[in-house]
């Protein structure tokens, strides 16, 4: 895949980069290593500094570098805006708890005793340098969730980002260079995917994280297996969302087009299969499918639209390999289910809704990336949590219900990373991230996503 900003609302390709070759590669090694001997022993104030910083010079960048993103993947501008907002939040989050969160920790005084040491000390080191292969559905904020937290725990990073958000990519490695964080702690790659592994063998990578398919993160995986590195993989989602009868019809309705069509319908922790209880199905699907029919399909750039283009021509015709192949079977498409008519560049789609969904039909197991919801009708809460666990991703789930047996049921029972009543599924830095089943392993934001990257030492004193 070329290294190019091409744009997906006109399919103009804007400009192209060349990949590093591997002496350049190597350059970017070599200094990685020195400035994490360097960052790994400063304190978390003179962190607390940089990051600061950082956040500061992105909320003054808000609006260009919403546009670039724009630009690059598709995404309504205000959307951009907001993701922007979110990474500087994120960064002053992380900036100012990372102290705490990795404060030594003291075992148990009766196991110190045991073990026959004066003092026990647990301290969380860093790791070393870390690979983020990212990819450019959130090009800034999956980036900064990973990036945070690694420059605050005294890791350095090293970026592959996707090809398509090449603009993206070089923007954050200028934006923590002007913030001030010495040469060498965060930088990024132009390379292809092909470029990956001889770095992720390489001694001076420590470990990697990826987001992003599921294909990308078996790769990636393996190779680290292979090398004996850790890994945490953010891959890709199906999330359920569960209505059943005591749902307020209205308020799920109108949020399930949100968390559907967010970013163009390009988001792992989108809600995709909507599971209704059948004593409010038809109220819900009509609700619905009224709201995603009048969703304004057109210019990212418009401050009107509701829904970009997809972002890569690829994208789209996967998108409708999967509708067609459900349609062929029998589905029913309530709304949508064709590109719009009136638009003759770019990557449209028109946001669809889907109904009489079987398990032969690809879209039952596959992620639909694009604003293609589809429609489950279950007799009773038993029914729910079949259809919503009967798939292989396991990233979040929704569920709308006010009763609180049924609440400790689902939260018991939904196969995922993260259960949201009443609500559509978010990230905030304060809670952990991540899935079960296919869509990966470990956890980013919190406490929990700073420390997957460190060296957790025990410190025992005779
Ligand atoms: P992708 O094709 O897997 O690409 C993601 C990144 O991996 C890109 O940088 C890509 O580089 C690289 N890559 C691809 N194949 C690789 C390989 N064999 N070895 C090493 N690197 C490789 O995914 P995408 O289409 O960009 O993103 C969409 C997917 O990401 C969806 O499945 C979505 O659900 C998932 N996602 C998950 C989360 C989460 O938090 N769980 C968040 C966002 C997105 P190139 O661009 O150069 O190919």
């Amino acid at each position: 895949m070329a290294i190019a900003t091409v744009n997906p609302a006109t399919g103009e390709t804007l400009k192209t980069f060349d990949a590093l070759n591997p002496g350049e590669v190597e350059d970017r090694l070599v200094r990685a290593e020195q400035a994490y001997q360097e960052h790994r022993t400063t304190t978390f104030a003179y962190r607390r500094e940089l990051l600061l910083a950082a956040a500061d010079l992105l909320d003054a960048d808000r609006e260009t570098i919403a546009r670039t993103m724009t630009t690059e993947m598709g995404k309504p501008l205000a959307q951009a805006r907001a993701e922007a907002k979110k990474c500087a939040k994120t960064m002053r989050w992380y900036a100012h708890h990372a102290e705490k969160l990795l404060a030594d920790e003291y075992p148990d005084p009766a196991d110190v005793t045991d073990s026959g040491a004066a003092r026990v000390v647990v301290r969380y080191r860093p790791i070393g340098t870390v690979l983020a292969v990212m990819p450019w559905n959130f090009p800034l904020w999956q980036v900064v969730r990973f990036a945070a937290p690694a420059l605050m725990a005294g890791n350095t990073g090293l970026l592959k980002h996707a090809s398509n958000v090449p603009q993206t990519a070089l923007y954050i490695e200028e934006l923590f260079r002007r913030a001030g964080y010495p040469e060498g702690c965060f930088q990024t790659l132009l390379i292809g995917s092909g470029a990956v592994e001889d770095i992720l063998r390489d001694p001076r990578v420590a470990a990697a994280t990826l987001t992003g398919s599921e294909p990308a993160g078996r790769s990636v995986a393996s190779i680290a297996g292979d090398e004996v590195k850790k890994t945490v993989l953010e891959l890709g989602g199906s999330d359920p969302y569960v209505v059943l009868p005591s749902a307020d019809l209205e308020k799920a309705a109108a949020t399930a087009v949100t968390a559907r069509v967010q970013n163009n319908g390009q988001s792992c922790i989108a809600a995709k299969r909507f599971i209704v209880h059948a004593d409010v199905y038809d109220a819900f699907a009509a609700r619905f499918t009224e709201r995603m029919a009048a969703l304004s399909v057109g210019d990212p750039m418009d401050e009107n639209t509701d829904v970009g283009p997809l972002a890569s021509e690829q994208g789209r015709s996967d998108l409708e390999e999967l509708v067609d192949d459900a349609v062929h079977q029998g589905a029913a498409a309530l709304c949508g289910g064709r590109r719009p008519p009136d638009r003759h560049a770019g990557w449209f789609y028109e946001p669809t809704v889907l109904s009489g969904i079987t398990p032969t039909m690809r879209i039952h197991h596959e992620e639909a990336f694009g604003p293609v919801a589809t429609l489950y009708r279950v007799a009773d809460i038993d029914e729910a949590v079949s259809v919503a666990n009967d798939s292989p991703f396991g990233l979040s789930s929704n569920a709308w219900t006010r009763d609180p047996d049924e609440q400790d049921r689902l939260s018991r029972d939904l196969q995922a990373g993260g259960v949201y009543f009443n609500g559509m599924t978010a990230s905030h830095p304060g809670f952990p991230f991540g899935g079960a089943k296919r869509s990966g392993y470990g956890r980013e934001l919190s406490g929990h996503g700073i420390r997957e990257f460190c060296n957790m030492t025990t410190v025992w004193y005779g």
